[in-house]
């Protein structure tokens, strides 16, 4: 980064003598110093070496410095447009353009060509003959305004940077909130809500509903016989295998809690939810995880309880998950390792029983 006591000034004059007599007045203030003796090579040259400031004169035979300066600032408008459309872009619209100052020599008590050097983007003017000390002191001004917009630029660019990083680390923050930590689907919190909303949805739409609850069979006696550890594993593979088995953008695994799953489908009839439990049972039979003390199969088996209704706003979202646990509990019940199934039909009082 420049400081302004060490910036680069292109001298641009036609006139070679001038040109000498800028040069040894800026060198003198500790500036490095680049010449071009017409519009076209200051235009070449600022893309070049790209000063911190160009000190142009406006008269000049072929372009002269009102258009030269026109160019400039067209040039650099269109380098921060494809600086902001690259794809190191830092994601954000590059509104302020700092502007590299262009100090125009102007020639004296000419008005017209002051204010064309300000039409043409010129931030301010030294009149010929030139006033030596007064030239070094807008060189100076002028340089230090640049260099402190630079600097906030900078901040305003870091504060958006961070901005940026706070905000993909809230939603990421947002996103584990609703994990399970062992096996990476849904967590019970993302359950509920989901279940709320999509409860609320069917009503609404007047669409059916489908719910599995599923719970691993003889489990405790798995980890008894394999330890935790392995408990864990065959947990974090059950849920893979219900992950994979639903396949609707709108459909939701998540553990329920322990060794209990559940699966939200919405939109879903009887025959739709009875194939995903069968999809479910086959999947797992196929993963075959070796259960050395289950007393219904020599792998890992699961009970589905499942449920499937067009709700209407006499019954809530809880009563349709105790139906289903009752679905579960007489899959347990009736032996495990099955389905048991309920379309509930709308009644003002639910039977519970
Ligand atoms: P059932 O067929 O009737 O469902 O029998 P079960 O043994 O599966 O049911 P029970 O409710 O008696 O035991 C559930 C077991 O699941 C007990 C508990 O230690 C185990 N469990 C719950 N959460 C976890 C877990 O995160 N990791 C491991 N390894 N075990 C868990
Ligand atoms: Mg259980
Ligand atoms: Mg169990």
């Amino acid at each position: 980064m420049f400081t302004p006591q060490t910036s680069t000034i292109l001298i641009v004059d036609d006139d070679r003598a001038m040109r000498l007599l800028l040069k040894l007045a800026i060198e003198v203030e500790g500036y490095t110093v680049i010449e071009a003796k017409d519009g076209e090579e200051c235009l070449a040259k600022f893309a070049q070496h790209q000063p911190q400031m160009v000190l142009l004169d406006a008269v000049m035979p072929g372009m002269d410095g009102f258009t030269c300066c026109q160019c400039l600032r067209q040039q650099a408008r269109q380098q921060s447009a494809i600086v902001a459309n690259s794809p190191d872009s830092p994601g954000w619209e590059i509104t302020e353009l700092v502007e590299v100052p262009v100090l125009m020599i102007t020639v004296l008590d000419d008005s017209d060509s002051v204010d064309r050097a300000f039409e043409a983007g010129a931030t301010d003017y030294v009149t010929k003959p030139i006033h030596w000390a007064v030239l070094c002191q807008r060189v100076r001004r002028l340089l230090n305004a640049y260099w402190a917009t630079m600097q906030l630029q900078a901040q305003i660019e870091r504060e958006r940077a961070l901005t940026l990083q706070l905000e993909a680390a809230n939603s990421e923050l947002k996103r584990l909130a609703t994990i399970d930590g062992l096996t990476g689907i849904a967590n019970r919190r993302h359950f509920d809500e989901v279940l709320d909303h999509e409860w609320r949805r069917a009503i609404r739409d007047g669409q059916p509903f489908s719910l599995l609850l599923c719970d691993v069979d003889y489990f405790k006696a798995y980890n008894d016989a394999c330890g935790h550890v392995m408990g864990d594993h065959c947990l974090e593979k059950v849920a893979t295998i219900l992950a994979h088995s639903v396949r609707r953008p709108g459909d939701l695994v998540a553990r329920y809690g322990g060794e209990e799953f559940v699966v939200i489908m919405p939109n879903t009839p009887i025959l739709g939810a009875q194939q995903i439990a069968e999809r479910i049972q086959d999947q797992l039979a196929q993963a075959a995880i070796p259960h050395p003390q289950s007393f219904v199969a020599s792998v890992i088996t699961l009970s589905i309880g499942l449920l499937s209704i067009v709700p209407e706003r006499a019954w809530s979202a809880t009563e349709a998950l105790k139906r289903a646990d009752q679905m579960l509990y007489r899959a347990k019940t009736g032996g495990r390792n099955r389905i048991c199934s309920t379309v509930q039909l709308f009644t003002l009082a639910p039977d519970v029983n």
